[in-house]
C-alpha cells in the first residue's frame, strides 16, 4: 500500500507521518530527495537527501524518480529504487508528499494508492505554527502560506480528510484509515490460502 500524505505546510502532516512510521514496522517512509537547503537539525538522508541543482537534474535524466515537482521555488522527489524495493518486500510505503506528488503516484499505482489531506483548523492556527516552528524567514512563511491555499484548494481529490484540531485525535484518526485500508482483501495476498486451509481443516 502507498499512503499518501499531503496538507499545507505546518497543519501537522510531518509529525503525524512519523509517528504512524515509528508505530508500525511494516509501513516505512519514503525519503524525498530535494534542491532546498538543511534547517537546523535536519539530517542528510533523514528528513530529505540534499542535492544541488545540478545533481536533482542528473537524477530526472536518469529516470531515478517516481515523480518530482516544483514546490517553493525548490525541487522536490521521490527515488524510485526504495519504494520499489519496499513493496517487493511486502512493506507498506507511507509519503509525505504535495498534491502534486500525490497524483502523479496514484495516477501510476492506483490500486494501491490511498490519499489522505490534512487539514489545519483554522488560517490563523497555521500561520501561528510555522511561526512557532521558527525555522523560515518571514518571506518564507508567507510563501508557504500562499502555497497552503492553492494545497488545499485539491483536498477533493482525496480519499480521506483529518481536521487536526487536536494531535492524538487526528493521529488515532490516520491510525484507523491506515488499518482499515490495510485489512481490505486485495491488499492480502496470503488470504486466499489461509482461506483454502481453514476450509481443509
Ligand atoms: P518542506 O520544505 O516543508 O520540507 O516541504 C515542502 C513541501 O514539499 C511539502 O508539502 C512536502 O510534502 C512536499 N514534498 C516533500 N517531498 C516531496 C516529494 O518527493 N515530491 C513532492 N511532489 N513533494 C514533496
Amino acid at each position: 500500500m502507498l499512503l499518501l500524505v499531503s496538507s499545507p505546510s505546518g497543519a501537522g502532516k510531518t509529525s503525524l507521518s512519523r509517528r504512524l512510521v515509528a508505530d508500525h514496522l511494516d509501513l516505512i517512509l519514503s525519503t524525498s530527495a530535494t534542491t532546498r537547503a538543511p534547517r537546523p537539525g535536519e539530517e542528510e538522508g533523514r528528513e530529505y537527501y540534499f542535492k544541488s541543482g545540478e545533481e536533482f537534474q542528473a537524477m530526472i535524466a536518469a529516470g531515478d524518480f517516481l515523480e518530482w515537482a516544483d514546490v517553493h521555488n525548490h525541487r522536490y522527489g521521490t527515488p524510485r529504487a526504495p519504494v520499489e524495493a519496499a513493496l517487493a518486500a511486502g512493506k507498506d510505503v507511507l509519503f509525505d508528499i504535495d498534491w502534486q506528488g500525490a497524483k502523479a503516484i496514484a495516477d501510476q499505482m492506483p490500486s494501491d494508492s490511498v490519499r489522505v489531506f490534512v487539514l489545519p483548523p483554522s488560517w490563523s492556527d497555521l500561520s501561528r505554527r510555522l511561526h512557532a516552528r521558527a525555522q523560515d524567514s518571514e518571506e518564507i512563511i508567507n510563501l508557504r502560506l500562499d502555497r497552503g491555499r492553492e494545497e488545499i484548494t485539491h483536498w477533493g481529490e482525496y480519499d480521506y480528510v483529518i481536521v487536526n484540531k487536536n494531535f492524538d485525535r487526528a493521529y488515532a484518526d490516520l491510525g484507523h484509515i491506515y488499518r482499515a485500508e490495510r485489512m481490505k482483501p486485495g491488499r492480502n495476498p496470503w488470504l486466499p490460502e489461509f482461506v483454502q486451509g481453514l476450509a481443509e481443516e
